[in-house]
């Protein structure tokens, strides 16, 4: 029986494996590699995260997108320049080819659990047994759609996820619902590729991304609201260098923070790139969505108890992403019931198992547990390190059992 499979090949599935592989665990990762970056985010975005939070992560810490960056000569910088999705995704299958060369881009389609641990079923029809199974599946089965959209047929409504390529909209009109980086991105891509766009949100207000401010952040400033991977605040200073401190306080307090901290905030470029060319509906909640001359017509509630209504050639619902254990649909019933759950997502361990014993969450799914560090590529880093030592099940620090990394490969010759 295989010791660990891992499902997913996102910036946290391959962290672990590296990890996994780094330490001589054996393991089968499965998955298409940044799937979810090449797939299921818009062409033309950019990423919220600055470039030094923009990492996978294996043992050395050599990997990173400032080298790989630099020998493939595009330009970068730790702090104030955004990083494509473009360039994040190719350093992401870099990484895969270079420190996770064992990967199978392939989906499981089945997981359920077996005497001494579970039985896996993969796209190609083969099974195998492994005695322990982390999810590292991100975000994809956990697109939120607002039921109040439910009248609306699939030609008129989308969810942000299945839009890669928002040129197909130019010269129709398009509503964008959401006030986070997916609604902006997409209002502003779709804008820019010619589409009539007008945005709806509940928010009165867009809470734009703080700059940088980089090298004019004074001493006080720093001090006062000090740099961490998700932006500046002792609060995410906090949350990023001490997820265990806030594994270890009360569940309610954990989702209260988790639901609060770092709401929507779209980055700080994408302001240019919508004042003057998308209309703002703010302070606005859809009520009801119906078809109606083959348009989609929104019936939207104001704070002021008015009505109004917008129609549109399409819907697209940039309404973010919500884990829901009931949505991953390859887990078994039986599996799906036993995970204990607090708000839909699993309740884990310190060390990322859920109370089915050997199955374990990492990523959005464990923000709950670890904390909003958990909802981005920065705490793919703290995560690999973490669950590699416990797989590992010996307490002897990483390093003293390390194997050194190929490092004759490089970037160059990987991609
Ligand atoms: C619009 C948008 C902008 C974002 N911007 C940022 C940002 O700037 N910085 C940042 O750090 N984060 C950002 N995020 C969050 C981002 O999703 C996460 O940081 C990151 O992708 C998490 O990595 P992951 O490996 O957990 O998940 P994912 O990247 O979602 O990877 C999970 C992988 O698992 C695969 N998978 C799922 N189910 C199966 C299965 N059954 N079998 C095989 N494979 C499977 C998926 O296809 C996917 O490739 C953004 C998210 C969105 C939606």
């Amino acid at each position: 029986m295989l010791d660990v499979a891992v499902v997913g090949a996102g910036p946290y599935g391959l962290s672990i494996a590296s990890h996994l592989r780094a330490s001589g665990i054996a393991h089968r990762i499965f998955g298409t590699p940044m799937q979810t970056w090449r797939s299921h985010m818009p062409q033309g975005m950019f990423l919220k995260s600055d470039g030094f939070a923009s990492n996978l992560y294996e043992p050395s810490g050599t990997v990173t997108l400032a080298r790989h960056c630099a020998e493939h000569g595009v330009p970068y910088a730790d702090l104030g320049l955004p990083v494509s999705r473009e360039v994040f995704a190719d350093y992401g299958v870099a990484f895969q080819r270079r420190c996770v060369p064992n990967l199978e881009p392939v989906d499981v389609t089945g997981l359920e659990q077996e005497p001494g641990g579970f039985r896996l079923t993969l796209a190609t029809g083969e099974s195998l047994s492994a005695r322990r199974v982390v999810l590292a599946v991100g975000i994809r089965h956990f697109a939120h759609m607002p039921k109040q959209l439910a009248g609306l047929p699939p030609a008129l409504l989308s969810h942000s996820s299945q839009q890669p390529d928002l040129s197909v909209f130019a010269g129709r009109e398009v509503v964008v619902l959401g006030a986070g980086a997916s609604a902006l991105d997409c209002a502003a891509l779709l804008a820019k590729a010619g589409a009539t766009v007008r945005l709806v949100a509940r928010a009165p207000k867009i809470e734009f991304h703080e700059g940088p401010g980089g090298k004019t952040r004074s001493l006080l400033d720093r001090i006062r609201a000090p740099w961490s991977g998700l932006g500046p605040g002792w609060r995410s200073r906090l949350c990023t260098d001490a997820p265990l401190l806030f594994h270890a306080m009360p569940e309610r307090f954990r989702l209260l923070v988790v639901r609060k901290h770092l709401g929507p905030a779209p980055g700080w470029w994408t302001r240019a790139m919508v004042e003057g060319k998308v209309a703002f509906h703010l302070g606005q909640t859809v009520i009801a969505a119906a078809e109606r001359d083959g348009r989609a017509e929104l019936t939207l509630g104001g704070a002021d108890g008015t009505r109004t209504t917008l129609a549109a050639d399409h819907v697209i619902a940039a309404t973010g992403y919500r884990p829901d254990m009931a949505k991953l649909g390859f887990l078994s019933p039986s599996i799906r019931e036993a995970i204990r759950t607090a708000e839909d997502a699993p309740v884990l361990s310190r060390n990322f198992e859920s109370s089915v014993p050997g199955l374990y969450f990492v990523g959005l799914a464990a923000a709950n547990s670890f904390g909003p560090v958990s909802r981005f590529a920065f705490g793919a880093g703290f995560t690999a390190r973490r669950l590699a030592r416990h797989l590992d099940g010996r307490w002897l620090p990483a390093l003293a059992r390390r194997r050194p990394m190929q490092e004759a490969v490089s970037f160059a010759d990987a991609a």
